[in-house]
């Protein structure tokens, strides 16, 4: 696989051939730090394991480090500072007073019990406890980590530092102070830009969407573009996905997965490997899982007219440059998904005020400012007549140099 850190430095390179910000730019090639940890859990079986976790503080000349914690097998030390140093510009594009940060744990979590996850998750906290805090760095739910695990690491946190804001950690459970909203909020933020952006993109009024994911982001998407009136011709999870040109009944679809554990042989539609569907003709394609998806192998094939982001770096700088040539539009990451880390931000901001929002206010907040964002990248961007990437990688150094 593509080391992600490396991608992530070469699309820094890309933007400051345009813009040039000097000793920011010095600064911002590493993380302030990287810290790696051992988290020793007790089994069921009454094994001892150790499993391997981390935190990266990239840069909190904004605010606080800001960032989520990750669970994946494959998760390792690259990826997670590359995810750092995303979150660094995502949270100056989304104008909230944060810095950049990230964690994960390497392991399966669909392996262990309910018991051995939560002693996991504790066992982060534990570990890391010293360098947490609602003004110091802020985690939050990423790929596999769910409002429960952060009602354990939040509830750890208070036991250990006594602090009683529950601001530590966001995307808590409601009624663990967690805020309306948030569940959602990554599918509709990028709803909305994409909404602030179509015509200028010169997509139809309603598009054909492909989606590759059917985790919190992916599928809340779908719902959400389908509500209001886009057609979901092809999604895909993990082990592949299903394909109708007619338009997916994304209800129906759930039950389906629930009850057979997978997407395939889903009335009407065709079968798609995840391959598959990244080439399929549609006006938008959403790549909503993993990093390294589009690729320079794959770039060339690509039918859709925009591709829109919301999993963290899906393409690849040389995939980049091919659709480029293609002309084809990439909303970027830093600028699409950002609409979780935003109602974080609203999160810990009700925490510390001790105020609980409803969520229709979330939402005209949020609507406000992914709309703003999205314009001020899109201005950006023809401003330095570059592409959105590049136009929303400028902005964000902006607002951090400003900073610093
Ligand atoms: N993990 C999400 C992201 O990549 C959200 C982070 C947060 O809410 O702090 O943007």
């Amino acid at each position: 696989m593509q080391n992600p850190f490396q991608n992530a430095m070469s699309q820094l390179d890309k933007a400051v051939k345009i813009k040039d910000f000097n000793d920011l730019i010095t600064k911002l090639r590493q993380p302030d730090r990287d810290i790696r940890i051992s988290i020793p859990i007790k089994m069921d079986n009454g094994t001892l394991k150790v499993f391997e976790g981390y935190r990266v503080e990239y840069d909190n000349a904004r605010g606080p480090y800001k960032g989520g914690i990750r669970y994946h097998q494959d998760t390792e030390i690259n990826e997670v500072k590359a995810l750092a140093f995303w979150m660094a510009l995502k949270c100056a594009i989304a104008n909230i007073p944060m810095g950049g940060g990230k964690g994960g744990i390497t392991v399966s979590p669909k392996e262990l019990s309910s018991g051995e996850l939560e002693r996991l998750s504790r066992g982060w906290v534990q570990k890391l406890s010293d360098i947490l805090g609602p003004k110091k760095d802020v985690p939050a739910p990423d790929v596999n980590t769910t409002p429960e695990i952060m009602a354990w690491m939040s509830d750890e946190y208070e036991k250990i530092s006594g602090d009683k804001t529950r601001a530590t950690f966001t995307g808590k459970p409601i009624e663990k102070g967690g805020s309306e909203g948030r569940g959602p909020a990554t599918g509709l933020g990028g709803f909305y830009v994409f909404d602030s952006l179509r015509a200028q993109l010169g997509l139809p009024e309603k598009c054909n969407v492909v989606i590759q994911g059917f985790g919190n982001v992916g599928l809340n998407a779908a719902e959400i573009f389908a509500k209001n009136g886009h057609k979901i011709i092809a999604i895909s999870d993990s082990k592949g996905g299903v394909y109708n040109q007619l338009g997916l009944d994304l209800e129906k679809l759930i039950t389906h997965k629930k009850s057979t554990g997978s997407l395939a042989d889903f009335a009407d539609s065709k079968n798609l490997t995840n391959a598959e569907l990244l080439e399929t003709a549609c006006d938008l394609l959403i790549p909503a899982a993993f990093e390294n998806q589009i690729t320079d192998q794959n770039a060339g094939n690509v039918k859709a007219k925009v591709i829109m982001e919301l999993a963290n770096g899906p393409v690849t700088p040389e995939a980049d440059e091919i659709l480029f040539q293609k002309n084809i539009p990439i909303i970027p990451d830093v600028l699409s998904n950002s609409g979780g880390v935003t109602v974080s931000y609203f999160e810990w901001d009700q925490n510390l005020k001790g105020e609980h929002w409803t969520e229709k206010e979330v939402f005209e907040k949020l609507l406000g400012m992914m709309n703003d964002s999205a314009q001020k990248v899109y201005e950006s961007s023809q401003k330095y007549s570059t592409d959105l990437r590049r136009g929303a990688f400028i902005l964000a150094l902006e607002r951090i140099s400003e900073k610093m």
